[in-house]
C-alpha cells in the first residue's frame, strides 16, 4: 500500500523537489498535501498532484511528514506527529542540538522519526569514512573542513559540516567545543585536536564539503560535491518508505542505507 505523505516546507527548494518525484512514484507514495506559510494548490508549484497546499499540519493517522523547512517548526512539527500517530523525516538544519534532541526523544515514544543533516547517499558514506580517517591517523592530524553553499542560505557551518565533525568527535572522543568556526585576528599557534570548520557563501552552489587531515608530510583531502539538490529529494524519499513502514523509535540514514 502506497505510503501517505506530507511534505512540509512544500514550496521551498526541496519541498518543491520532493513533491514533484513522489508525484513520479504512485506505487509507494500517497501525496496527502503540501505544507507552506501559505495555502494554495501543489499543481501552483508546478508538481503534478490535486492534493492540496495547507498553511498547518493536517492529521493523517499512519502518514510521514517529510520536513525541509526552518528550524523553529521543528518541535510543534514533532508533537503534532506524535500526537497522531504520524512518523517524522526531517532535512532541516540549524535546530539546536539539545531542542532536536529533546523533540525526537519525546516524538520517538510514539512515531518513527528521523533527522538528518544530509539525506544523499553519497555524504553518508563520507561521514564513516572521515569517522574512520581520523580515528586511523589520531591527533597528530590536524583537520579542517570547508563547506560551500549558494549565497541563499541562511545557517552556517552547514548541518553537513556538522555531520562531518559530528561523526569525527564520536570517533575521537572529541566535541563540539573543539570546533572552532573560521578564524580572525590574533589567534595565535593551532591547538592540538580542535577541527576548524570554515563556510563559503557563493552563486547557486548546491553544496560542496571537503574535510582535510593534515600530517607532518602528508595531505588526505576528503570531498564531496553535490551536483543537483534531487540527491537529498531522492535520498529524503528513501527515508520516507523506510520511516512509513517502521515501529515508533528514532532511526538514522545509516538505518535507511543499510550502512
Ligand atoms: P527554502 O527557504 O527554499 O524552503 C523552506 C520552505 O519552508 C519555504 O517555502 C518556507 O516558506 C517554508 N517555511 C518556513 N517556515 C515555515 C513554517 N513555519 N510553516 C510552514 N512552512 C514554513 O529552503 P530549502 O533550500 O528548501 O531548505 C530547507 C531546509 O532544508 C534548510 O534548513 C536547509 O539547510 C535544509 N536542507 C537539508 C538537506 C538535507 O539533505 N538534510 C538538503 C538541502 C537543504
Amino acid at each position: 500500500m502506497a505510503i501517505p505523505l506530507i511534505v512540509h516546507g512544500a514550496a521551498g527548494r526541496m519541498g518543491t523537489r520532493i513533491l514533484a518525484l513522489a508525484a513520479q512514484d504512485p506505487a509507494t507514495f500517497r501525496i496527502v498535501a503540501g505544507v507552506d506559510r501559505q495555502a494554495g494548490s501543489l499543481r501552483d508549484l508546478g508538481v503534478a498532484s490535486d492534493a492540496p497546499l495547507l498553511a498547518a499540519l493536517p492529521v493523517e493517522r499512519g502518514a510521514v511528514v517529510v520536513d525541509f523547512s526552518h528550524p523553529a517548526c521543528f518541535a510543534a512539527l514533532c508533537a503534532h506527529c506524535a500526537t497522531h500517530d504520524m512518523g517524522v523525516v526531517s532535512g532541516t538544519t540549524g535546530i539546536e542540538p539539545a531542542a532536536l534532541e529533546q523533540a525526537l526523544a519525546a516524538a520517538s515514544a510514539r512515531s518513527a522519526v528521523l533527522a538528518a543533516p544530509n539525506m544523499s547517499v553519497g555524504v553518508n558514506v563520507v561521514f564513516q569514512i572521515a569517522a574512520r580517517i581520523a580515528r586511523t591517523l589520531g591527533l597528530d592530524y590536524d583537520i579542517e573542513v570547508v563547506e560551500a553553499h549558494h549565497n541563499q542560505k541562511k545557517d552556517a557551518p552547514s548541518g553537513t559540516a556538522l555531520g562531518i565533525t559530528d561523526a569525527i568527535c564520536a570517533a575521537t572522543g572529541r566535541t563540539r567545543s573543539d570546533l572552532v568556526n573560521g578564524r580572525e585576528g590574533q589567534v595565535g599557534a593551532r591547538r592540538k585536536g580542535e577541527i576548524g570548520v570554515h563556510a563559503l557563501r557563493m552563486g547557486d552552489v548546491v553544496g560542496d564539503h571537503t574535510a582535510y587531515f593534515v600530517g607532518h608530510g602528508e595531505r588526505i583531502t576528503l570531498g564531496h560535491v553535490a551536483h543537483s539538490r534531487d540527491i537529498f529529494a531522492q535520498g529524503a524519499l528513501r527515508a520516507a518508505a523506510f520511516i512509513g513502514r517502521a515501529k515508533p523509535g528514532r532511526y538514522t540514514m545509516a538505518d535507511v542505507l543499510g550502512l
